[in-house]
């Protein structure tokens, strides 16, 4: 991990893992592991009862809600609801007159204060408590007890999942980790930024940074210990870098950069209505990937032809069930609304690995290796029902506007002949119920994100109507290192010979398929590589929004005949310096 610390007179620097590019300057909110940020008032004397009252409504609707997911668990593999029973218990027995119950009553009652603000206090007394203990078993209860915690809030609260929403805006969340699903949660229009101890550049928490035009970065050692709430920090993604305390010429420095930045944001704005051509007449397809609805304007005003890839996996994140499939209806044909009859690549969910769903904490089991277990199409083919009605809420969306259905994680041929047999069978059912569904059917294709479905990418080829080539996932699986990782981060290397040749091999497949085949991993938004994606034939590209006006602009400056050239001198090298040096020197960096 590439950490340190300077000293600057007063100013204290970190360096971590470059995240997302940008600056942000801003009052840190240090966000304590686990906490919820809840609002805290006063109560008045009078109304004591009713907030014990409303205390006592919230446990009742958690005992509730986690009776009825034990009640579920019982439908699960025996080894796996006999675990997820234990747990569920010890949960419920948290909340029955427990000292967690009293302590927040005595709370609410000698301090006068809100439940929420009780209910948090309770849970970090008893938690460190838990924490302190010698006994790493009973250490780890700490967590149930946030999680219980973190439930009762959000019954009280009743609008679930708010954490970051009481922060004053230009806020730079500092934290030990946010999850992708924390990340959902981050509101522009507040935070300004974040850094945090853990996590990697190609995690999906880095991706959904970039893709809200966040400055951000991971894996800063020791930061924790080195910011407190309100003091002002700088976070400058694009270096790696967290400034705190700044001296007044730093603040002034990273200002003006600031400003430049605004104003290249500006001149690349200009080239919206440009096509995306390189100099000698090739077009390239630009979309834009999405991970939240709310971005569909931002994709909008860089010019999107469309979305290439819609990560479903927010409507899944935050919650303490899954979305039925009216839910998901509505959702999704409100994106196509939005998108004005521009396409939709609408990928079913993944979640597993690194995305993890509360709402599907029952369903995904305690995975020993979580990238490599139930992710996915894994998951689908695993719960059926879930699939199926992912799959009628996006037929059904479908007839009102152009949509593709995108598989995550395909490993082979079996998993979309199941696929295609589920829904052939969720077209006829819909077709009875006589609903509206997209007409003709949605063309079907898989991410080529496996090395195993990539090297396979001919015969898979046959089965399909497009490729999506994942190279965030491709990179990890091929080079054995977790994208998510700051630890190694600094291995993670898409311009490995062994990523670039199965990206070619899976172009070329779908090419000689006469599929279209586009790249939606973290490679299309980054013009570093955008010469030697097209130089490897790859004619349609997906990235964060805000990275599209560069890429375009790079493929305005590229000669096809000479990026071509550059890409097979690239595919004979055996040694990823080299090709780094290559394609630096062809993009005129060296
Ligand atoms: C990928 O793996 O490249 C990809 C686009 O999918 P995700 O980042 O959502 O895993
Ligand atoms: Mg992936």
């Amino acid at each position: 991990m590439k950490t340190e610390r300077t000293r600057t007179k007063g100013e204290r620097i970190f360096d971590g893992v470059v995240g997302a590019p940008g600056i942000a300057i801003g009052p840190a909110h240090v966000s304590e592991a686990g906490a919820l940020q809840v609002p805290e008032y006063e109560i008045a004397a009078d109304s004591m009862a009713a907030e014990i009252k409303r205390f006592e409504a919230a446990l009742e609707r958690s005992q509730n809600q986690l009776s009825k997911l034990k009640t579920k668990s019982l439908a699960l593999p025996d080894a796996t609801a006999e675990e997820l029973g234990y747990l569920l218990d010890a949960h419920l027995l948290m909340l029955t007159g427990s000292r967690l119950v009293r302590g927040v009553k005595e709370t609410i009652t000698n301090k006068r204060i809100n439940a929420e603000a009780a209910v948090q206090m309770a849970i970090s007394e008893v938690a460190r408590g838990f924490e302190s203990l010698p006994d790493a078993y009973m250490a780890a209860r700490a967590d149930d007890v946030r999680e219980v915690g973190a439930r009762l809030i959000r019954n009280l609260t009743d609008t679930p999942f708010q954490a970051f929403a009481h922060l004053p805006p230009g806020t730079i969340i500092v934290a030990e980790e946010l999850s992708p699903a924390d990340a959902a949660l981050i509101d522009p229009e507040i935070v300004a930024g974040f850094a945090t101890v853990l996590g990697g550049k190609e995690g999906h928490t880095a991706i959904m940074a970039r893709s809200f035009g966040l400055p951000a970065i991971f894996g800063v050692a020791g930061l924790l210990g080195g910011v407190k709430s309100g003091e002002t920090v700088i976070v400058d993604g694009a270096a790696g870098r967290i400034i705190v305390d700044p001296r007044p010429e730093t603040l002034k420095d990273y200002g003006s950069r600031q400003r430049t930045l605004e104003r290249e944001r500006r001149q690349l704005g200009r080239l919206i209505d440009l096509p995306a051509e390189t100099s000698d007449g090739v077009t390239v397809r630009l979309q834009a990937n999405l991970e939240l609805p709310r971005e569909v304007d931002s994709a909008l005003s860089v010019g999107a032809e469309g979305v290439g890839l819609l990560r479903t996996e927010f409507m899944f994140m935050n919650r303490d069930t899954p979305p039925g499939e009216d839910e998901q209806y509505e959702s999704l044909a409100a994106l196509i609304a939005a998108m004005g009859g521009r396409p939709i690549t609408i990928r079913t969910l993944d979640v597993g690995g690194e995305k993890l769903a509360y709402s599907l904490g029952e369903h995904l089991g305690d995975p020993v290796n979580p990238a490599l277990g139930l992710r996915a199409i894994r998951l689908s083919l695993k719960h059926v029902k879930l699939f199926e009605a992912q799959l009628a809420a996006i037929l059904r969306a479908g007839a009102h506007g152009p949509v593709r259905i995108l598989l995550p994680m395909i490993a082979g041929s079996g998993e979309i002949r199941q696929s295609r047999e589920i829904l052939t069978r969720v077209i006829k059912r819909l077709k009875r119920r006589g609903v509206p569904i997209a007409d003709p059917i949605p063309p079907l294709g898989v991410m080529i994100e496996v090395p195993g479905a990539a090297l396979a990418a001919d015969a898979l080829a046959a089965h399909v109507d497009f490729f999506a080539i994942g190279t965030n996932d491709l990179t990890m699986y091929t080079l054995a290192i977790d994208r998510a990782d700051e630890q190694v981060a600094h291995l993670y290397n898409p311009l490995h010979p062994g990523v670039l040749r199965l990206i070619q091999f899976a172009t070329q497949a779908g090419m000689r398929a006469r599929i279209p085949v586009s790249v939606c991993g973290e490679m299309a938004g980054d013009p570093r590589y955008t010469a030697l994606l097209l130089g490897l034939g790859m004619r349609e590209l997906s990235m964060a929004a805000p990275s599209l006006p560069r890429v375009k602009q790079r493929i305005r400056q590229i000669d096809m005949t000479a990026a071509t050239m550059r890409a097979e001198i690239i595919m004979s090298q055996a040694d990823s310096g080299r090709i780094a040096a290559l394609l630096d020197d062809f993009n005129g960096l060296a």
